[in-house]
């Protein structure tokens, strides 16, 4: 967001209030006439079990992005099974082992327990435990051994910007957001640019969305950096392995590293690390010289095509060509390319849904979807599907202009050569902006004004992003860190004051629409009350905004003075409810999602997704157990495999293949090969390859300790011969290092990965004492991988560091 348009002009704009439905209403009056029965926790279904009753209560999973559908079984007061619920669509009746793991989540002895403000030094994890009040007043007032909001937004006559704010994801991040937008700032950081931000934006400028696979469908599958076995094994990882699959779909897969994907698949091609974007040229290449594409469809609904063609045919990207940069045998190429556009549209090229790993990851995923689009397979059953979306109505949120405050901090270059991107770090500043750009400004003084408090929710950054060094650095310069979250991270050692948040089985989230073939709405209910002094973010939020609103309102009165010439117009009481922060908090999260449901969809929505915590019109005719572990949740002619007529989502509803607005900002407009993008490594030194594993989601779940039993710690994948000629056997310890850091994890010698790679899993190696169980459990990867920033968003590429490895 940037706050660019001045404060009266958005009040001539006449929508300076919240907006509901379309309609100017202020929050208070959002359930004004609504014999709204608030129950926090929903309608239960009782049943016998073999230890007594039990309550059966409908939620959703937190344990890792996918939020399938669950019941957790509650025995007198206690969370003693979660199962899965197997109305929603998405999740298919199926709770993976780490959704099943939740329960520890909540009765993890490590988590937060009480509002806690620090007593030692920065990062060294003392605190005291407070009350809510004296953590609110903490950060209003701070303490003697830091600042609190008052003091700094004093100092920087109200310029909000100076606070940044920052979240992972997840469903009550909107609630927080909503502070962020009350409060004023313009720096927002979220978790973007450290996981899906090139693939988001690479799809949506090509075909107008980032679409998901119809894997359910789709006769040839294309899985390239995706470890779908092994990664992430959601309902969708089951259709790939099970039906997919099973009913004779075939599956390449295209990875460095022999992976569980690809000893599933029916062909494994090792790749060079971050050369896959020759690969698909060279795709592209057999496709064009042989006239393989979809004639009709490319004629009808490309643009750009023949300056593609040309650059494609012009530079030879042919499959020999690739051989030399990938690895990848011509002949494969050839075989591969013919295959897929044998079976198109029903040949998915899988989008995938991982960080970024090379600094071309951008054009990579523009090539992707240009390739596609070349077979037709868009919108389409079997190809890559948009899917529908259910309408959800709105509700309140505050997004006051305060004339202070600064837009948000990156750094401009003056005068930009022509074709420059005209910012220093990256060519586009995104929504969720660059962590590891920003991070760096702070600490090099690039920043265009001073930026001195942070809030963090639910965000871990000392683990999730690279050169943690520089960010530890950043959290001891910061001068007020607040953090909200379930669990003591490493990055919660660095924080001023800590807030601890309820575990998701303790609250109720703001109910979501999932889109999709079979579209639905869902609702993570409370199943339980909070333990010990915890609060959902709502209620946090709450607390809080009750704290700082007039005091804060008090120093916008004396330095902004569109505020002084509208009191002086007004009243001081008219003007202060369009900066009242508490409003978007007034009414419970129960009580929003009800409101947002039943405007659309009336009291039997809310009844179904408190009963069933899944909603989608015509649930009760369409939804059916059709076998023992399969069920119908639309028929087959409901399904929404087309919803744009079978074309791409750009504004062209054309394939964009050559975009003239990225070369204005200095980007390729094409996707095209550099010599900069070939695989190296020097000699005595391996390429640094990081992932994740389905049992954990990155640091998140690190300190669960039935997941831990899983897996200990993790080890580090070294070449057989490499290892044997260094003389390490397995378990013996290994450091890594880098020119940013080092770290030591046991060593795992195996053929699975080449001479030139070695690789370990993300999310281990905490340095939080307060851990029992995640507490040094192996190597951290951010510890050594470079801040190495992709140039067109400015995402952390995460596979461009080389590594020194030596036994211990
Ligand atoms: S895939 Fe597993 S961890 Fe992720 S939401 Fe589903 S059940 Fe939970």
């Amino acid at each position: 967001m940037q706050v660019e348009v001045s404060r009266r002009r958005f009040l001539q704009g006449s929508v300076a209030m919240s907006i509901v439905g379309g309609s100017a209403v202020t929050a208070t009056n959002l359930f004004a006439n609504s014999e709204h029965e608030h129950s926090s926790v929903p309608k239960s279904i009782t049943t016998k079990t073999g230890t007594g009753e039990a309550t059966e209560i409908a939620t959703l999973c937190e344990m890792c992005v996918n939020k399938c559908a669950a019941i957790a079984r509650v025995e007198n007061g206690v969370v003693t099974k979660l199962n899965p619920n197997p109305m929603f669509p998405k999740s298919k009746n199926m709770l993976c082992p780490r959704g099943n793991a939740g329960i520890q989540a909540l009765y993890d002895p490590d988590r937060l327990k009480y509002p806690m403000i620090r007593i030692g030094e920065k990062g060294e994890g003392k605190f005291k435990r407070v009350s809510w009040e004296e953590a609110y007043e903490a950060i209003l007032n701070g303490t003697d051994k830091f600042p609190g909001m008052g003091k700094i937004l004093e100092e920087e006559e109200d310029n909000r910007s100076s606070f940044l704010f920052c979240a992972g994801e997840g469903m009550a991040e909107h609630t927080f957001k909503q502070f962020y937008g009350a409060f004023g700032s313009s720096n927002w950081l979220n978790h973007a640019s450290l996981c899906l931000q090139t693939v988001i934006t690479g799809y949506s400028l090509t075909i107008g969305g980032y679409a998901a696979a119809d894997l359910e469908n789709a006769e040839y599958v294309i899985m390239a950096g995706a470890n779908r076995a092994e990664a992430i094994v959601t309902p969708d990882t089951m259709d790939v392995f099970k039906r997919t699959k099973g009913r004779g779909a075939k599956l390449i897969c295209v990875d460095p590293r022999f992976t569980n994907t690809a000893a599933k698949s029916d062909k494994w091609l090792a790749i060079n690390p971050g050369t896959d974007l020759a690969f698909v040229l060279a795709l592209t290449y057999v496709v064009m010289t042989e006239e393989l594409y979809n004639k009709e469809y490319v004629e009808k609904n490309f643009n750009g095509f023949d300056d593609y063609k040309k650059s494609v045919i012009g530079n030879k990207y042919t499959p020999e060509w690739a051989e030399k940069i990938t690895g990848i045998k011509a002949k494969d190429i050839y075989t591969i390319a013919r295959e897929f556009m044998a079976h198109a549209p029903k040949a998915v090229y899988y989008p995938g849904r991982r960080s970024t790993f090379a600094n071309n990851d951008f054009q990579l995923r523009r090539a992707m979807a240009i390739f596609q689009g070349l077979g037709g397979g868009i919108d389409t059953k079997g190809g890559l599907v948009f899917g529908k979306k259910l309408k959800l109505g709105k509700h309140a949120g505050l997004e006051p202009l305060y004339e202070r405050a600064e837009a948000r901090a990156v750094d401009k270059i003056k005068h930009p050569a022509k074709g420059h991107a005209g910012y220093s770090d990256c060519a586009v500043v995104s929504g969720g902006g660059s962590w590891i750009a920003w991070r760096n400004r702070f600490l090099e003084g690039r920043m265009p004004y001073k930026v001195r408090g942070m809030f963090i929710y639910k965000h871990n950054p000392m683990m999730n992003m690279p050169n943690i060094a520089k960010t530890a650095e950043m959290l001891k310069k910061m001068e007020l860190v607040v953090a909200i979250d379930t669990m003591p991270s490493d990055t919660v050692m660095y924080a001023d004051v800590v807030l601890p948040e309820a575990t998701y089985l303790e609250r109720t989230d703001p109910v979501k629409t999932f889109g999709g073939v079979e579209p639905s709405i869902a609702q993570r209910n409370k199943v339980v009350e909070p333990m010990f002094e915890t609060r959902p973010v709502m209620e946090i939020m709450h607390g809080l905004t009750e704290k700082i609103s007039k005091p804060l309102w008090e120093i916008t009165k004396k330095f902004d003075e569109d505020v002084q010439d509208e009191i002086a117009d007004s009243s001081e009481a008219e003007v202060f409810e369009e900066f009242d922060m508490t409003k978007p908090f007034h009414h419970s999260q129960e009580e929003v999602n009800e409101h947002m449901v039943k405007s659309v969809y009336g009291e039997e929505a809310v009844k179904a997704l408190k009963e069933h915590g899944v909603f989608y019109p015509d649930m009760d005719k369409y939804y059916k157990k059709t076998s023992v572990n399969e069920h119908q949740y639309y028929p087959e002619k409901e399904k929404h495999y087309s919803v744009n007529g079978g074309l791409p989502k750009t504004k062209s509803k054309k394939v964009e293949c050559n975009l003239a607005s990225l070369a204005k900002k200095g980007v390729d407009p094409m996707p095209v090969w550099r010599d900069e993008y070939n695989f190296k490594v020097e000699e005595g030194k391996f390429r640094l390859l990081t992932g994740r594993h389905a049992q954990f989601t990155q640091s998140g779940t690190s300190n669960n300790a039935v997941l831990r039993d899983l897996i200990m710690e993790n080890y580090i994948w070294i070449n057989r011969r490499v290892a044997k000629k260094r003389g390490i056997e397995f378990g013996d310890m290994v450091e890594v290092s880098s020119r940013t850091g080092k770290t030591q994890l046991k060593a795992y010698p195996t053929e699975k990965v080449g001479p030139n790679a070695v690789f370990f899993v993300h999310g281990f190696g905490e340095e939080s004492e307060a851990l029992t169980w995640a507490y040094k459990n192996g190597g951290n990867d951010n510890a050594v991988i470079e801040d190495v920033i992709e140039p067109v968003y400015g995402a952390a590429s995460m596979h461009e560091t080389n590594v020194e490895i030596r036994k211990v």
